[in-house]
């Protein structure tokens, strides 16, 4: 059985805010936002971290990307915008399914560690 929670987002058994879907992402917003715009980007097809990205499946990488841009036109996010991943317990990654932070709407903190 497939006990991941972003699996679960993506069939909906359990419920989220969606910003936008296509056949091969889904784009919801974070329950704890870090900033006044914090959205996730998910693969449908469950990836469990950036380590597992391979060449059979990083095309839905360079997808994830086209919507960010999309995404960014559409918010018209004109002063920029923050793409994160994090992978493995040092980057203290919580949820096992790959996952994009978008993050914007406020002036970032520059310091990344
Ligand atoms: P990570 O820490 O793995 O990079 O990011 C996981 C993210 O998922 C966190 O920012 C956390 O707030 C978010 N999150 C965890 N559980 C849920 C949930 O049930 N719904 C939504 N929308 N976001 C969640
Ligand atoms: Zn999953």
């Amino acid at each position: 059985m497939n006990d991941c929670l972003f699996c679960k987002i993506i069939n909906g058994e359990i419920p989220s805010k969606k910003v936008y879907e296509d056949e091969l992402v889904y784009v919801f917003e974070d329950i704890a936002p870090a900033a006044p715009i914090h959205y996730l980007l998910i693969p449908k097809k469950h990836i469990s971290g950036a380590s597992e990205i391979t060449a059979e499946n990083s095309s839905v990488v360079a997808h994830i990307f086209e919507v960010i841009a999309k995404l960014a036109k559409d918010l018209n996010l004109k002063n920029g915008f923050r793409v994160v991943t994090n992978c493995g317990p040092d980057a203290g990654q919580t949820v096992f399914h790959l996952h994009y932070h978008l993050i914007a709407g406020r002036e970032l903190d520059v310091k990344m560690a």
